[in-house]
Order: C-alpha cells, then structure tokens, then sequence
C-alpha cells in the first residue's frame, strides 16, 4: 500500500520500516480467543519492579498533577554517585531508546555516516536512517566463531571512513547475547579516531557483569568521545516506565541536552527509578532468578536439538536450524510468545527471554510440541 504523503517525508524517513515490537499478550488473547499467555519475547524482568521501586510509585502517583523535575536533578546526582562521575555527565533518557536516538539527532546529518554491527540492535538503523546519515554495517563473526553473529571488533574498525561520525556497539548486542571482551572493547575504543562518538550501549550490564563483560563507564575518563547507555528497562523491572540514561563527556551531555525534550522523564519513573537503585536485594534476586533461567532455558533447549548461541544477558538467541516462522506460529497457538528475528536477517532464530521456573518449564515444552507439530 501507498502512503499518499510518502513523498513529503523526509527522506530518511521514507525508506523506514517501523520498530517490530514483543506481541502483548493482551492481542495474542483477543486473536486467539485464549487465556493465561506468557510473554518472553521482550527481555522484561520477569519480577517486574522491586518493593522499593513499587513504594516510591506509590508515594510519587499524587504528584503526577505537576511537571516533572526536568533536570532530573535527584536521579542524575544519584547516578553520578553510583558511576563516580560528575552530575554534568548523566544525560536521562525516556528509555535509553530516547538516548540513543537522541545522539543520533546531535550528531549525524545526511552527509555523514554511522556504523553499526550486522544483528545489532534494530533501534540503530533506526535511528541512523531517520537522520539521513548513511549506515555502514560491519559483517558480524561467523557462525563457527566462538561468539557466533556478534560483533568483530577488526570489521567494526574496517567500516569505518572520514565521514564515520558515530559508532553503535552493544554489549552484550541484542538479539544475538553475544558480547565483547574487556581488552578487546576497550582496544577497539581506543583504535577509534578521536572525532568519531562511540556509543556502547550496555542495557544488559547487570546480567553481563556475571559474565564477566567490563564496566565501560569507568572509561569515560580516559575516552571522551566514550558514551555509555543504560536503562532501568531491564533488570531493574521498569520497562513500562521507559528510564534510561547516558554517561558521557560533560560537553556531551550539553549538546544532548540541547535536544532533549524538556521533560522527557516521567514523575514516576523519576521516583521509581531513584529508588529502584537502592534495591539491591532486587537485582540479586532477579540475577538468581536469570542464571537458573540460562541454565534451564539453555540445557532443554539444547536436548531438544536445537543450537543456542552464548548469553550474558537475560535472553537465548535459539538456532532452529529450519524456517522459525511456523514454529513461531505454533508457540503463538500454546499461548507462548517468543521473539521472531526474521527482520534481523535471522529467519531460522527466535529470541526466548528468561522468565519464572514455570514460564521456562512451560515454553520448553511448548516447543517440544511445536518441533514434533512440525517435524
Ligand atoms: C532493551 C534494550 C535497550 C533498552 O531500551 P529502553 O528504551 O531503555 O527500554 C537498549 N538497548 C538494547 C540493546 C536493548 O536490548
């Protein structure tokens, strides 16, 4: 179908194919006419927000009659002391979603260009085509190699030219769970020439630090041209409240800030977030939680046949080895959905997120049943 306004987008804009989001369990019902679906297609906290998190939205609901604090200040100064850095190098995001396109809006124009990896995350050409910018897509490593689709840093370095303004890394890279390790990042940081920003989005890096992937933010020091993304989306439970945030160089953060919608972040997810970073025994509790999801996830898995690339996040990329769409389908129909990554160029993958002991119990077999449905 055409669209009879196509032409008076802007360009960038024009070729665009819109964010493919996790089905809502709330539609697959309506399709299906069923209940009692589970959702692990979009690598929420099964746990949802902790106590604190939930009190402070409790507390802050009264206030949501007025503006937010636009300047964030209390979140801001409490992540500058988590991250021992100054208040002037935390930029809050509505999301690090909101961050990332936002760096993509103060630094690319049509005449310039971003570079990204084969299979990252898709909010990239996203955000880098709606700018005009030209995207460079760096090959991913091969199937054979011990980090299988994820990035290579030397094709990253490779891709990149005089007119390179940006470079998008994630680490791990959704949705592959792949990751780069420290000395291997923090070489390739360092090879990048000084005018080219570097974003290192680390939205995993609560489940990643288990792994051993480094703490980028301590970076930042020695790397000004370093921003590192992070999101309360993820282990933190607050996917629904959309915060995320940057650490950069302070002169960064005030170019982002001249973007930057004036309230971009919410008077609750100000309150639930700042809270939310007290609760320690909440992320523990979703780490325990996660690691016996890899585990089970992983090893059932894999008995049914099928191959599972390495995670150090809080999803499985699964290689069904056969188209994936009809195996999709057949979850869909048992009330489980997953996250079908065809549009990553990856049509025989899903992406499973972990979920509660019954959740993995439950998807595990769904599958057994869907590959003998389709066998
Ligand atoms: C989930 C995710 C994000 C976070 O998105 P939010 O906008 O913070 O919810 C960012 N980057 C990657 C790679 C992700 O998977």
């Amino acid at each position: 179908m055409t669209n009879r306004f196509e032409h008076l987008a802007a360009p960038g804009v024009r070729r665009l194919a819109p964010y493919v989001p996790g089905k809502p369990p709330e539609q697959l019902e309506r399709e299906l006419g069923i209940a009692d679906s589970i959702k692990l297609a979009s690598n929420e906290n099964p746990l949802g927000p902790g106590p604190r998190a939930r009190a402070a939205l409790a507390a802050a609901l009264p206030g949501v009659g007025m503006y937010p604090d636009g300047s964030g200040h209390v979140l801001r100064s409490r992540l500058a002391e988590k991250h021992g850095v100054t208040i002037d190098q935390v930029t809050l995001g509505n999301g690090s979603n909101d961050v990332l396109v936002l760096l993509a809006e103060t630094f690319l124009t049509p005449e310039l260009e971003a570079v990204y990896s084969q299979y990252a995350f898709a909010v990239y050409p996203i955000a880098v085509q709606a700018s005009g910018a030209r995207a460079c897509v760096a090959p991913a490593n091969p199937v054979e190699h011990p980090m299988p689709l994820g990035h290579d840093p030397a094709a990253i370095r490779a891709a990149i030219g005089p007119r390179t303004r940006i470079i998008y890394l994630a680490n791990p890279n959704n949705p592959t769970g792949t990751w780069i390790t420290g000395p291997d990042l923090e070489a390739l940081i360092g090879a990048v020439p000084a005018e080219v920003i570097v974003v290192l989005d680390e939205a995993y890096h609560e489940y990643s630090a288990e792994a051993g992937v480094p703490d980028a933010t301590a970076w930042c020091a020695r790397h000004p041209n370093l921003v590192v993304a992070r999101t309360f989306s993820k282990a933190y439970g607050l996917a629904g409240l959309r915060v995320g945030y940057a650490l950069s160089h302070p002169d960064i953060a005030d170019l982002l800030n001249r973007v930057r919608q004036p309230f971009n972040v919410s008077v609750l997810g100000l309150a639930a977030a700042a809270a939310a970073l007290d609760d320690r025994e909440h992320v523990e509790a979703t780490l325990a939680l996660n690691r016996r999801g890899l585990a089970r996830l992983g090893e059932g898995l894999t008995a049914l046949g099928l191959k599972v690339l390495p995670s150090a996040a809080n999803f499985l990329l699964c290689d069904l080895q056969r188209p994936a769409a009809p195996i999709n389908e057949a979850l869909l129909r048992r009330g489980v959905i997953v996250r079908p990554v065809g549009n990553y160029g990856l049509p025989n993958h899903l992406r499973i997120s972990t979920g509660t002991a019954e959740q993995n119990e439950r998807v595990l077999a769904a599958m057994a049943a869907a590959l003998a449905e389709n066998a």
